[in-house]
């Protein structure tokens, strides 16, 4: 049987990875090629190394709360180079009247918080009694004006949707990006309610909870690391998928490097990008994937030399309510959290800019964005000099944005893939966009295979 996976960042990765080793364990003859249309691997992620300073171009790491890319990593014998985050780095900053207020992580520090008024404060613990809501979707600003007030939306809810997905919350779906959070709702009536029955328990794909965790010597040496384990893969770097096309029970896919016959063709691609490939087959379900929204990111890391800052950057980095009106989203002070990625005797800083409420950035050239960051963070962190050196990464469509609605979109991909039997949708596009929910999806993507088998 011959399996085609087009993508080769995570999520494409991962499931050449899984298929093999089922390959291996059961003997099933499978012939496994993995198409990236790139000259590298990775996808998303994307790590620089500059003198020393390791730094990461898209994500920093992923939350060890969900088991996937811990077992994936487990399973290639990899594990002995995770990275948990530093301990001390775990206090997070809000930016609010232009002052960083440390966001509280216990019921005493947020009555102590600096960062809400009194009334902000009572309108959210009054959450508790907010009625149930039987509502198909939301959008996850109306979420949370409903249970826990605008304040709570500006420099709570807000900021944390940034963070995550660079979106905007009242566009963004409650149901399809923070499931987690709907289901609190859901199943035990309210947040409060939910939070203290699970008490304990660890939170989801989309939830705060967990250490993040990383790989030693960055996640792109993590994709090396896996790509080197695909001895039975055929690997094609810089090989473009155009367009896909069905004779008899199989698929032929048209690429750079000509024609391929397959069994089952497997996407974890953009879906601007797999609109475009599936369009001559499929015009509706193209038409339904060129839905989704992807913001422009623009990531840029600064190095510092130690005396320069004078901000001890304890913590894990800040980040900025929309209401704050200014240029950055916010930064991460990676130095803090893996100091490992740092030199001695400097401090680094990740400013992240733009998302789906700052698609201006588009239209600016690096060095512009360079400098906006570096006014922007220059008086916070009380830095006095240049950076000694920076690295930037602009991401035109970085990350999808599941929109009011989106769970109509995923449930016409499913019918599709029901009636198209061998073609299965995997990557970031459905149901999660951190690294753990594209592991998570390619283990469901092989078990579907393996069951069908
Ligand atoms: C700036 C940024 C910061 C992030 N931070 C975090 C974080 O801290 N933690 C976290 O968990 N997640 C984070 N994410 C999200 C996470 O990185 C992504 O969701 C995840 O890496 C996506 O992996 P993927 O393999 O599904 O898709 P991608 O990484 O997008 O890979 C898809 C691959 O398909 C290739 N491709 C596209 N079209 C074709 C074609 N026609 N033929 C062949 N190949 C093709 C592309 O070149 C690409 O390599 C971040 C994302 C960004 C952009």
């Amino acid at each position: 049987m011959k399996i085609a996976i087009v993508g080769g960042g995570i999520s494409g990765i991962s499931i050449a990875f899984l298929l093999q080793n089922f390959k291996k364990e059961s003997g099933v003859d499978i012939e496994i090629s993995l198409f990236e249309k790139n000259i590298r691997w990775g996808g998303s992620i994307n790590t620089s190394y500059e003198n020393g300073f390791t730094i990461e171009g898209g994500p920093n790491g992923f939350l060890d709360s969900k088991p996937y890319t811990l077992d994936l990593l487990a399973s290639a014998g990899l594990n002995g180079n995770l990275l948990p985050s530093n301990d001390l780095a775990r206090k997070r900053y809000i930016m609010r009247g232009g002052v960083l207020h440390r966001l509280p992580e216990n019921p005493p520090a947020f009555l102590k918080s600096s960062l809400l008024s009194f009334s902000g404060k009572m309108r959210i613990l009054s959450e508790f009694f907010v009625r149930k809501s039987e509502l198909e979707d939301e959008t996850v600003a109306d979420f949370a004006r409903r249970r826990l007030g605008e304040e709570a939306l500006d420099y709570l809810i807000g900021p944390m949707v940034s963070g995550i997905f660079a979106g905007d919350p009242e566009k963004m779906s409650l149901r399809s990006s923070f499931p987690v959070i709907r289901n609190l709702e859901l199943e035990y009536g309210g947040l409060f309610k939910g939070m203290f029955k699970k008490k304990g328990k660890k939170s989801g794909p989309s939830g705060p909870g967990g250490v993040l965790t990383s790989y030693k010597d960055g996640l792109t040496k993590m994709i090396l690391d896996l790509i080197d384990k695909l001895d039975q893969v055929k690997k094609d770097l810089n090989v473009d998928v155009f367009s896909l096309k069905k004779d008899g029970q199989k698929f032929i896919l048209e690429t750079s490097a000509g024609e391929h016959l397959f069994d089952k063709v497997i996407f974890t691609i953009p879906s601007y990008k797999l609109s475009s490939i599936i369009k001559s087959y499929d015009e509706d379900i193209a038409r339904v994937l060129s839905l989704i929204n992807y913001p422009p990111v623009f990531v840029v890391g600064f190095v510092f030399k130690d005396d320069d800052v004078a901000d001890t950057l304890d913590g894990f980095g800040y980040l900025i309510p929309h209401k704050e009106n200014r240029k950055i989203l916010g930064s991460l002070y990676d130095s803090s959290i893996f100091p490992e990625r740092s030199r001695e005797g400097y401090k680094m800083v990740r400013v992240i800019m733009g998302g789906d409420r700052n698609r201006w950035i588009a239209d600016k050239s690096e060095e512009e964005l360079v400098s906006m960051a570096y006014n922007d963070i220059k008086e916070t962190l009380k830095i006095k000099s240049a950076p000694y050196t920076y690295e930037s990464f602009k991401w035109n469509m970085a990350i999808p944005q599941y929109y009011l609605g989106h769970h109509k979109i995923v449930e016409a991909v499913e019918k599709f893939c029901e009636t198209n039997r061998g073609i299965f949708v995997g990557g970031n596009i459905l149901y999660g966009v951190g690294i753990n929910d594209c592991t998570r999806r390619s283990y469901e993507i092989v078990d579907m295979i393996k069951s069908n088998l």
